[in-house]
């Protein structure tokens, strides 16, 4: 069998110009649909951290939590939402960050984390870093601290671990 690499790379799909003129979108959904192969790419996301004292994953709004839900079970670690505003029910923190046009913020239930709690971070996508360093920047205002951050792929060419100095990046597929 070829290594879960290349089987994920394979099964990604591309499609040019979605969301927008010029991004060439990662699609996991055709990963998702197969049973062995999302298995084996959470448990890939999960495994740098094994060992790692992690509490709890932080799961960004919307496919991050598609792959924070398996890796939380899978580290025996609790579940905290971070969304994007107006979504979530009590009170919040909320970080604003530069997009390439223009801004956009995240929210966090202000209760969710404290002290002594350590985190990984978990998105699907990693391109300039600017979502996880907000989603970092919340962890980090509730006195939690960041243990790393777990994404399915990681865009090497949009330099988003070098935006992201104090904190260590492990990957299941990378492109670049
Ligand atoms: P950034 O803040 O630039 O690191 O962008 C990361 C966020 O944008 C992630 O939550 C991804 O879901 C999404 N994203 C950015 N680029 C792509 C891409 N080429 N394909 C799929 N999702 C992307």
């Amino acid at each position: 069998m070829l290594p879960l690499a290349d089987r994920l790379r394979a099964t990604v799909r591309e499609v040019p110009d979605f969301p927008k003129p010029g991004i060439l979108f990662k699609d996991i959904t055709p990963v998702l649909g197969q049973a062995a192969l999302f298995r084996e790419a959470t448990e890939a996301m999960a495994a740098p951290w094994r060992g790692a004292g992690v509490t709890h994953v932080v799961a960004i709004e919307s496919r991050g939590f598609l792959f924070g839900a398996p890796i939380a079970q899978a580290l025996g670690a609790g579940l905290v939402p971070v969304r994007k505003p107006g979504k979530l029910p009590a009170r919040t923190v909320r970080e604003d960050y530069a997009l390439e046009y223009g801004t956009d913020a995240l929210e966090m239930h202000a209760d969710a984390l404290a002290s002594g709690h350590r985190v990984l971070i978990v998105d699907d996508v990693l391109a300039t870093g600017g979502t996880a360093g907000a989603a970092s920047a919340l962890v980090r205002r509730t006195g939690a601290s960041v243990a790393g951050l777990s994404v399915f792929i990681d865009l090497l060419f949009l330099g988003g671990p070098t935006r992201l100095p104090a904190i260590k990046v492990s990957s299941a597929l990378t492109y670049g």
